[in-house]
């Protein structure tokens, strides 16, 4: 076959994932056999739940594409839906059910607490957390590309920033979760849902102080953990604000 070159141009902040150290967006590759577009992306250390758009000749095209001649592709991110006009997306943007990785422990906390459904398992290994995210249909929060160019992997997300506040900004932007926020209603150590506990059902429980102070309390059915807004509860607040804040 005689060979032939594809030229990536890569918008937007796909440009984190490129191993380019100039900061140069367009990638070229030269090939000899037949490759799809989605492993030519890849190859480039894009991986293909970041791309949310591809045009060959101004049209989109979908993962399977093959290319066999020069070609020159455009590859969009999700962030950049408002610069091109297409109903033709790659990603799907609204989704509410995750599964992070071990390192995310933070970011994992905050998703919680902003009453997301956020499976983890600090001691989960790759096979583990694929199982979950297939089973359940969830995206897979990560910041292992190699894990999330996984061939199975459909919906997830490689958070740009080390900070779990940033990367819960992040988050909830990207799966548009502004609107589905629903703080304090799921449990921070085991991601169940939370119930409302009348004060008599669980006043053994507490603490003498907090009987006395407190009367509205919730319940995890999974762990028994209780709530109550208590002292750490206006840092948790501000917390929430913030994000809040920042999401918009
Ligand atoms: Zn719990």
């Amino acid at each position: 076959m005689k060979p032939f070159t594809v030229r990536l141009s890569f918008h937007g902040d796909l440009n984190v994932f490129l191993r380019s150290k100039t900061g140069d967006a367009v990638i070229e590759r030269r090939l000899t056999e037949k490759t799809s577009i989605k492993d030519i992306i890849e190859s480039c250390g894009v991986p293909h739940p970041e791309v949310d758009l591809i045009l060959i000749d101004e049209e989109p095209v979908s993962f399977d594409h093959t290319l066999a001649n020069d070609t020159k592709a455009e590859v969009f991110p999700v962030e950049s839906r408002g610069t091109v006009r297409t109903e033709k997306r790659l990603q799907t943007t609204l989704l509410l059910r995750f599964v992070a990785d071990g390192h995310l422990g933070g970011l994992t906390r905050n998703l919680r607490l902003l009453g997301f459904d956020v499976a983890y398992d600090r001691n989960a290994d790759d096979r583990q957390l694929l199982k979950v995210m297939a089973r359940e249909n969830r995206a897979l929060l990560t910041r292992d590309r190699r894990l999330l160019m996984h061939a199975i992997v459909q919906h997830g997300y490689y958070p740009r920033s080390q900070n779990a506040d940033e990367q819960t900004v992040e988050v909830v932007r990207r799966f548009n979760l502004s609107e589905s926020i629903a703080p304090f209603t799921r449990c921070l150590r085991c991601n169940t849902s939370l119930e409302e506990a009348a004060k008599t059902e669980i006043i053994d429980k507490l603490e003498p102080l907090t009987r006395i102070y407190y009367n509205q309390f919730r319940r995890c059915p999974g762990c028994k953990q209780i709530y109550w807004s208590g002292s750490h509860f206006p840092r948790l607040q501000r917390r929430i604000a913030e994000i809040r804040a920042q999401c918009v």
